[in-house]
């Protein structure tokens, strides 16, 4: 899942681009037009602007779970300050990386937040989209209202982790203890215990699952191992969500049901 953020170039940011390096060209007082007109591949501006089409990647949509009430935004590009659609609840989406040892404090960002293998969470409360778990907690609550991301080599408190969607990293062995409530499971590492998911369990070729799975959806790639009691249904997902309100009206406020807390 790590190249989802990213999809290749579309015809339009092409030939955006080829206007930019065109603008660029023109606009520079120091190239005689003559000299431009034999457009060599020395020009600076269009082997700079080919390069970038090579490589440039378009943000794809990303989705935005509001904190306060749970609603789903779709949101494309750069965005500095995010309204919620359902409260009008207002967040900055920037993406934070903590730095490395005991880290304690309240963050609230509708980016993702990025907890690095050094980083020791000692207190207080991070409120992210997203939330990448690297290293250790050891007091702080995690709310994510979208995404936790655990990694080999951290260690999570079920108990003080709020999610929607869970990914279990490669090489993590997990036994939460209690059931999971969740939308999404993306299992890379080994689980053993009991899944209660209004959406998908997937397991990636190098996952494993053991115990109970209640889940809409299940997917299973090849080498991943699964032994389970399984019921599946897609009567187990929710209702979709209400259209986009006009306006955030005390009806469309309350068909909306909050993040689940596991
Ligand atoms: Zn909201």
């Amino acid at each position: 899942m790590a190249s989802k953020k990213t999809k290749v170039v579309d015809g339009f940011t092409a030939i955006r681009a080829a206007q930019e390096a065109a603008r660029h060209g023109h606009g520079d007082p120091l190239r005689p037009d003559a000299e431009k007109k034999t457009d060599t591949p020395r020009s600076q501006p269009a082997a700079k602007a080919g390069t970038r089409i090579g490589k440039s990647v378009m943000p794809t949509k990303r989705e935005i779970i509001c904190p306060q009430c749970g609603y789903v935004s779709e949101v494309t590009g750069k965005l500095q300050l995010f309204v919620c659609q359902g409260c009008r609840h207002r967040m900055k989406l920037d993406d934070v990386t903590l730095p490395e040892g005991d880290w304690s404090g309240e963050l609230e960002t509708g980016g993702d937040v990025t907890v690095p293998a050094g980083t020791r969470l000692k207190g207080g409360k991070i409120t992210a989209n997203d939330i990448i778990l690297h290293g250790k907690m050891e007091g702080t609550e995690l709310r994510a209202s979208r995404r936790v991301r655990v990694f080999a080599g951290a260690a999570i408190d079920w108990v003080r982790t709020a999610f929607r969607d869970l990914e279990i990293g490669p090489g993590l062995n997990i036994t939460p203890g209690k059931p999971l409530d969740a939308r999404h499971i993306e299992l890379h590492g080994a689980f053993c215990g009991n899944l209660r998911l209004t959406g998908t369990l997937t397991i990636h070729p190098s996952g494993d699952f053991s115990g109970q799975v209640k889940a809409a959806g299940l997917s299973v790639h090849e080498g991943g191992g699964l032994r389970a009691a399984l019921d599946i249904s897609p009567g187990h997902a929710p209702p979709p969500q209400p259209p986009k309100p006009k306006s955030p009206s005390r009806p469309m406020r309350k068909s909306l049901t909050p993040p689940p807390k596991p």
